[in-house]
């Protein structure tokens, strides 16, 4: 950056106004040439003050409103943000080193979801709780009734979210907090925030919300979290450390604040015997695999790690991987032809670059290998690119494979000789996953795999012909399903349709004489 070159400075939506921060500005980087983009910094807020407004003011107004009603919010916002949809892909090529693609696909989920949840809100109707079941007689006297009901909580929903999907990480939180009735303080990573800052400016500018129901923290947390209570929930989105760290805070734990973590994640795609070179279901693999390395630059907790792939078919897959894998572009992701740009930032970089060389500790490289590769039109030794790399692990038990996440565009195969099954221990020693592929069009192997893996995985996504040219992948996160995994993923739980509601609501069981709790909780008689 030249001494005299503009950078902006992002605030934080706090109180209902944009905040600046007072001095330790952080600096947002352009991946693809190091430039500085902005800086921000959230030194001097007062984060107490902020969670207390949230409580007060912005889930006062929620809760004032109908399912409906706030449905009717989230649409509006949807409509916000993808009327800025080209302008917004600009800035995630900037600061994200996203290809338009991998904008696209950030924005699209972010819009996607929250339309999702506006129609869910229309579904829930014009009603403030929700029930859970029926009433039903508790004693022998039909009068003394029971059942439960779903109501908002009365505190905040703060969220905390990874680098990698500023949009949509956001916005498939806070749909869900804000329908359910909860404001929210939502926290982007500080390294690639410059697109969810100004998703907030159009939030703001929409008018959709009341006053207090979104803010938006552009940088360090500081001591916000020291501040949470009984009512509140946290949600984050990132490392396995942090997310143990949040957990272990003093507050939450003091407070039985209510967390969800979604953390890292050694998916795994399995081909099974019955896939013939060349057949739909085949293709749909191979395809399936190289997005999954190439997209986001492999910097999606989705994206597929370990693959598994039978022996006598693995001469015939690397052929193909390696043609279709290293075909990809890299370069400079505001290209048309580039598709795949350079990782986020510099620890990122540092991170996989350290994550294959630990992994060709026990494979051999099939291409890429760390280094920067031939990119389009990139300066020299600018950016923080490595080359999309496959693996070869000739021992599918090969410890480093599943033990640790390289969070870029890295995948490893694994040989296996048998039948499926065979293999079910190995992904298992991955510890709990977002979610696992299989790719047969064989119902035995269908059913004992998938009914084998469920207990270690959020999702399991089944690869066939007859789905070949409509399969989204393994990699994206649909709202009707819940996305979170046991484990290593964290244990937690997000999205699922109305699945993703119950944590942000209490659920309460009602007791007592049955004609006046069905008036109660609007149980037509
Ligand atoms: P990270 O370093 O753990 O950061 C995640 C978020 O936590 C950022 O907003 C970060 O803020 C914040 N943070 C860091 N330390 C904190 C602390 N002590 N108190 C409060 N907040 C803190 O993770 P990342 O590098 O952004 O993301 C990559 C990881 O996320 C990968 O391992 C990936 O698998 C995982 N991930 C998981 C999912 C999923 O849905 N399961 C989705 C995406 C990514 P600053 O940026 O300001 O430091």
């Amino acid at each position: 950056m030249s001494a005299t070159s503009f950078v902006s400075r992002l605030g934080s939506f706090v109180l209902d106004r944009w905040i600046p921060g007072t001095g330790g500005f952080v600096p947002l980087i352009n991946p693809t040439t190091e430039d500085v983009v902005a800086e921000t910094s959230t030194e001097g807020l007062d984060f107490r003050a902020v969670l207390h407004y949230a409580r007060t003011v912005g889930g006062a107004g929620l809760r004032q409103l109908t399912f409906a009603e706030r449905g009717r919010r989230l649409a509006v916002l949807a409509k916000a943000i993808h009327a800025e949809r080209d302008a917004l892909i600009e800035l995630g090529i900037l600061n994200g080193g996203n290809t338009r693609g991998d904008a696209k696909f950030d924005l699209d989920g972010a819009t996607g979801t929250l339309q999702f949840y506006a129609q869910l809100g229309e579904r829930l109707g014009d009603r403030k709780i929700v029930l859970d079941g029926e009433l039903e007689a508790l004693l022998r006297n039909p009068r003394f009734a029971g059942g439960h009901a779903w109501v908002p909580r009365e505190g905040v929903a703060v969220h905390v979210n990874a680098f990698n999907f500023p949009a949509w990480g956001m916005m498939e939180k806070a749909a869900v907090a804000l329908l359910a009735g909860m404001p929210v303080v939502t926290k982007p990573a500080t390294s690639t925030a410059l697109m969810a800052h100004r998703i907030v400016e159009l939030a703001v500018q929409s008018g959709a919300l009341p006053a207090g129901a979104l803010q938006f923290i552009c940088g360090g947390v500081g001591d916000l979290l020291e501040h949470l209570e009984g009512q509140d929930v946290l949600a984050f989105t990132g490392s396995s450390d942090t997310g143990a760290k949040l957990r272990g805070g003093r507050a939450a734990i003091a407070q039985s604040v209510r967390i969800n973590v979604e953390a890292d994640s050694l998916n795994s795609a399995i081909l099974a015997p019955d896939g013939e070179p060349g057949e739909p279901t085949w293709e749909l693999f191979l395809r399936e695999v190289q997005t999954d390395v190439t997209q986001k630059a492999g910097q999606k907790c989705t994206a597929i790690r370990r693959v598994f792939v039978p022996e006598a078919r693995l001469e015939a897959v690397i052929e193909d991987l390696r043609a279709m894998v290293s075909a990809v572009k890299v370069g400079n992701p505001a290209l048309k032809e580039v598709r795949c740009g350079p990782l986020a930032t510099a620890s990122q970089l540092r991170d996989v670059r350290a994550g294959i060389e630990r992994l060709r500790g026990c494979a051999e490289v099939l291409t890429g290998g760390g280094e920067r590769g031939a990119l389009v039109d990139v300066a020299e030794g600018r950016g923080y690119f490595v080359a999309p790399t496959l693996l070869l692990a000739r021992d599918p038990g090969a410890d480093a494979v599943h033990a640790h996440e390289v969070f870029g565009p890295v995948a490893t195969l694994l040989p296996y000789a048998g039948g499926a099954d065979t293999v079910l221990p190995h992904v298992k020693r991955g510890g709990g996953g977002l979610v696992s592929s299989l790719y047969t069009d064989d119902k035995d192997t269908a059913t004992d795999v998938l009914l084998n893996l469920a207990s270690h995985h959020g999702r399991l996504h089944l690869g066939s012909a007859r789905i070949a040219e409509h399969s989204p992948g393994p990699g994206t996160v649909l709202p009707n399903l819940i996305h979170g995994g046991p484990g290593r993923a964290g244990g937690g739980e997000e999205l699922g349709g109305e699945r993703g509601q119950h944590f942000y609501l209490q659920r309460t069981a009602f007791q007592g004489e049955r004609t006046l709790l069905e008036k109660v909780l609007g149980v037509s008689a």
